[in-house]
């Protein structure tokens, strides 16, 4: 197969140290070395996020929906009720797991790409007393917007007030303070800005709220939060898990914290930075306002007589894998992710092609 360069938010292109790490060799899960590989991947993500003191990490074998629904389908006392921001697919996706698992919800919806009002969240929780999870995306990877993590962690502090947060697409790309405000799930996934392969993902969960899950009964058996953690702080796993996806995670966070998770945040700034720069020159629009961009993706607007099913298929053809809008904006934005492990001049070939395409069409 020709080799891409992937440039879809995940699964994302690894150096050869992660993907050769998956040849590692056959293992039972029940035998010590697994347990080893475990604790050190467990250990190595508090350590890269320096969370150490405050948090656990939980690991799961599937893709990052999974870790979010362990995460979503354990963290509600019944009889309360959550608090579900959604602008966007993934913040929709979260309020359908409430759905799905009966909880009782209040929505506050946006148009994809509109930025959530605090006033409007705060008086939510003031005028709803059952109120006891609040639960939103970081990034939202739809339309490449960063919420506004940092102040509704605020009102979640002040209000006394669970929060969950779906970092899938920004953990390791765009900052997250854990030691300024407090999340009590905090969702991650391998395969995208922590340069892993797909099969495992993981929750990090603040310890201070630990004896509160504990009581919650499970709605779930696969999904189980409370009692993954019990049997990981064992040494021991609930199910078979994806191994050779977890070698391959534990060689991408030997990376991460040798390079930093600042470091690599910066990297994806400038990167980023950069292919904005070029998409500018090439008179591309923005789906999003620049305060409130990630450092991981961008959102344009698809250019009046391109079609984003050619466009696709030329940057394919000379080695870029580049995504569709979803859903509302099928057909009128696409997506240039800036994640993994990718060298800096497929940046700016990769800006070549899309001039060329975008030129062609206005010729
Ligand atoms: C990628 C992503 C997910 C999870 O998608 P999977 O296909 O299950 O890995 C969830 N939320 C956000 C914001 C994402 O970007």
């Amino acid at each position: 197969m020709k080799k891409m360069t992937l440039m879809n938010p995940g699964p994302v292109n690894v150096t050869d140290r992660v993907r050769d790490a998956q040849l590692r060799g056959d293992l039972c899960h029940r035998e010590p070395e697994f347990s080893d590989l475990m604790g050190s991947i467990r250990k190595k993500l508090l350590q890269a996020f320096d969370i150490e003191k405050e948090y656990s990490a939980i690991l799961i074998t599937g893709s990052g929906t999974a870790a979010l629904e362990m995460a979503v389908s354990s963290c509600l006392t019944p009889d309360r009720s959550m608090l579900v921001i959604q602008n966007g697919v993934y913040g929709n996706r979260i309020g359908k797991m409430a759905d799905v698992y009966r909880m009782s919800k209040h929505i506050i919806n946006y148009n994809w790409g509109e930025i959530p009002r605090l006033e409007e969240v705060e008086q939510a929780l003031k005028e709803n007393s059952s109120i006891e999870v609040i639960a939103m995306v970081h990034h939202e990877t739809t339309t490449g917007l960063l919420n506004p993590l940092p102040e509704i962690a605020l009102l979640a502090k002040q209000y006394d007030k669970r929060l969950v947060v779906d970092c899938i697409s920004s953990l390791g790309g765009d900052k997250i303070n854990f030691g300024q405000y407090p999340i009590d799930f905090a969702v991650g996934t391998a395969n995208k800005c922590i340069h892993g392969l797909p099969g495992v993902s993981f929750v990090l969960h603040r310890k201070k709220d630990l004896s509160r899950i504990k009581d919650i009964p499970a709605r779930s058996v696969y999904f189980d939060l409370a009692e993954h953690l019990k049997v990981q702080e064992q040494g021991d796993t609930l199910f078979t898990p994806a191994i050779q996806a977890h070698y391959a995670l534990n060689a991408a966070l030997e990376e991460l914290l040798e390079e930093t998770v600042d470091r690599r945040i910066e990297r994806y700034r400038k990167i980023a930075e950069g292919l904005r720069k070029g998409f500018k020159e090439i008179g591309l629009d923005f789906l999003i306002p620049e305060s409130h961009r990630s450092n991981c993706l961008t959102a344009l607007k698809l250019p009046n007589g391109l079609s984003y099913d050619w466009l696709h298929d030329k940057l394919k053809k000379n080695g870029f894998i580049i995504y569709a809008g979803q859903g509302l904006f099928n057909k009128k934005i696409f997506r240039i992710a800036n994640m993994g492990n990718i060298e800096d001049e497929k940046f700016d070939f990769c800006l070549k092609v899309l001039k060329e395409c975008v030129t062609k069409i206005r010729e």
